[in-house]
């Protein structure tokens, strides 16, 4: 058995053709190789894992290859070509500036940049994440960056270029490489699955490339764990084990849910979700993120925006016909509103059910304001809860139905009223009577806002006049 390389440096780009998704940035460098203009100082800038150092390497075998192609690429078999594939060169100098950033280490380096080299035209020095370097040592690195020796370049690669001294900056030929796009991703992963013999579902590959993230590294990483855990077959189901992602389907299901105002199903679908040990948080933001990917479907024109495999793609589309627009801002609205609060809730889970239950609630048509104490829908409960109380004995509409509180309100203190005029022991006969004369208009379903044992207990605890009316009881 071979020694194993891992997917990331085994097929890591070795020409400016087979890198991936920086076309217009490989085709700028193949250009400069030709015509020979090349400047002193390159700033590579991007997202990690897009291949800054992997360009730079590809650039400095370019450039001091004997005998280029016509195109712009090294020929890889001349002395210095081969030397670079060996990894035997004494043109390339790299220096991790993460862990290398003293003004020793880049005084070290600089002392190499007197010595022409033997082969080849140019000395290539690559500073990875030049943005660590300390203060002393940029100013070491700029005295050679302002003069440096004609046989000089240097390539620096950062993630971050808001970082970098515009002394160094206005130095540099600043190419920014671009995040991959998914689709991007799924097509390399394709060949790579193919030079490996694995067998693989596209929906498979399009949830690593989403896990990626824009990095092609980690894409990578992702597509040989995954590849291991599924012992050479990609399928969907074992891709989303593996990696924990929440199956999509989940997602379709709830927004199909909601549309319905089936918000008991839904309670159901969450708990199963949360019990497979989900964070519900990650689920209302996975939500959030299939809502907007819906919004995206219901124009042909954003539709090359949703960054999803072609399967997918299709079903959104279906949904999206289904979705009504201004539901879809609404839960956008409401699922936004709980990532905000989701940090500082003390309840977290309530918070995401309630989230979701608004969400099903969007299309419920309202209800009648004289719904009274069963109200056909939770929604109208909520904003019960929500708005002001209104004040007791207020009667509803026609008096036909009276409001629930109204009636526990006005019996209350009916009952306060009685058990302090009657001498103890009436309270069961007081209850009894109660229930008639206080509520004269309520319907018998209003009537038992209170059980009658309720209201027994009520009563126990109100205090009374003793037999003589000078002391009160409780
Ligand atoms: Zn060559």
């Amino acid at each position: 058995m071979g020694e194993y390389i891992v997917s990331a440096r085994k097929y890591r780009p070795m020409s400016f053709d087979s890198v991936v998704g920086q076309s217009a940035l490989t085709t700028t460098l193949k250009n400069a190789v030709k015509s020979g203009k090349l400047a002193h100082a390159y700033l590579f800038c991007g997202p990690r894992g897009v291949g800054k150092t992997t360009c730079a390497r590809i650039f400095a075998k370019a450039i001091n290859c004997l005998t280029p192609t016509e195109a712009g690429e090294a020929c890889n078999h001349c002395e210095s070509c081969e030397a670079f594939n060996d990894q035997r060169s004494y043109n390339i100098f790299e220096l991790d500036a993460a862990s290398n950033n003293s003004v020793e280490n880049i005084k070290t380096l600089m002392d190499q940049t007197r010595i022409p080299p033997q082969v080849g035209k140019y000395k290539v020095f690559i500073i990875d994440e030049v943005h660590m370097l300390s203060t002393a040592a940029f100013n070491a690195f700029l005295k050679t960056l302002e003069e440096p020796p004609a046989h000089v370049i240097f390539i620096l690669a950062t993630t971050e270029k808001h970082k970098i001294l515009p002394t160094i900056l206005s130095r540099c030929q600043i190419y920014d490489f671009e995040r991959m796009t998914v689709p991007g991703i799924i097509d390399h992963l394709k060949g790579v699955a193919e030079k490996e013999g694995i067998a693989y579902e596209e929906e498979a590959l399009a949830v690593i490339a989403e896990k990626a993230d824009g990095g092609m590294r980690d894409a990578l990483s992702i597509f040989d764990q995954a590849a291991s855990f599924a012992q050479g077959n990609l399928t969907y189901e074992s891709v989303i084990a593996d990696l924990n992602v929440l199956d999509s389907d989940n997602y379709f299901n709830i927004i199909d849910l909601a549309i319905e105002n089936k918000v008991s199903d839904i309670m159901l679908l969450v708990n199963n979700i949360i019990a497979k040990g989900f964070d519900g948080g990650n689920l209302v933001n996975g939500l959030a993120s299939h809502v907007r990917n819906v919004l995206m479907a219901k124009d042909e024109s954003t539709l090359p925006l949703l960054e999803v495999s072609a399967r997918q793609r299709e079903r959104f589309k279906a949904q999206a016909q289904k979705c009504p627009t201004p539901f879809l801002y609404k839960a956008l609205q409401v699922m936004n509103q709980c990532d905000i609060q989701y940090r500082a809730s003390s309840n977290k889970r309530l918070l995401v059910e309630l989230t979701l239950i608004q969400v099903a609630q969007i299309t419920q048509p309202e209800d009648e304001p004289a719904a009274g104490r069963s109200p056909k829908s939770l929604k109208s409960l909520f904003r019960k809860l929500a708005s002001p109380q209104p004040k007791p004995a207020q009667q509803v509409v026609g008096g036909e139905k009276t409001m629930a509180r109204t009636t526990s309100a006005t019996r209350t203190e009916t009952i306060i009223a009685l058990a302090t005029a009657s001498p103890n022991p009436a309270n069961t006969a007081t209850t009894t009577s109660l229930q008639t004369s206080s509520t004269p208009t309520a319907n018998n379903t209003h009537r038992n806002a209170y059980g009658e044992t309720e209201i027994a207990q009520l009563v126990l605890r109100l205090p009374t006049l003793n037999a003589d009316r000078k002391k009160w009881e409780w």
